[in-house]
């Protein structure tokens, strides 16, 4: 079985009377991030690292930020649009571990539930996402609450065959 592996990352930053949506959850925010979509920094470097281990280029080229179709998408949507692309090319998703990069809020409360809502938009069990969040100890961006960043890795594998298919079978 060929195994491939991906990385991904991406940074957003924060914007006034915006939503915060991580990991396709609402949290509670003086401030969320800017973007085109929902700004959901996790999503989009889980799918970038998804892309990655396909070797089928990233979100930016699947949705284009210049596409009024994306304006203000559900990011977790796209992410599962990347799942059909990934399956369409025979290639499935074992695991995967993101870490989250904020100075505010903190996250470990909603860490469950975006694992949850990332696990179901991949189609993978919970325990095929990993998440952690940290702070920067105040340094850099991060730490001066200027955005967010996000990291992602994901191993990806080439589809086992149907055994019930005739392929399989010859
Ligand atoms: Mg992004």
């Amino acid at each position: 079985m060929g195994m491939h592996i991906g990385h991904g990352y991406d940074v957003h930053a924060f914007a006034e009377g915006r939503r915060l949506i991580l990991g396709g959850v609402d949290i509670p925010h003086d401030r969320g991030l800017d973007g085109h979509s929902d700004a959901d920094v996790v999503a989009h470097a889980l799918a970038d690292a998804i892309l990655g281990a396909g070797r089928l280029g990233d979100i930016g080229g699947l949705f284009p930020d210049t596409d009024p179709a994306y304006e203000g998408a559900d990011s977790l949507v796209l992410l599962a649009r990347v799942m059909e692309v990934v399956s369409a090319h025979g290639l499935e998703l074992i695991d995967c571990d993101c870490t989250i990069a904020a100075q505010a809020p903190k996250l470990s409360p909603y860490r469950d539930r975006m694992r949850e809502n990332l696990a179901r938009a991949c189609g993978v069990p919970v325990s095929a996402v990993g998440l952690k969040a940290t702070t920067t100890e105040r340094l850099g961006f991060v730490g001066r609450e200027e955005g967010i960043a996000a990291w992602a890795v994901a191993l990806v594998a080439d589809a086992s065959p149907n055994p019930a298919s005739p392929a399989a079978q010859a």
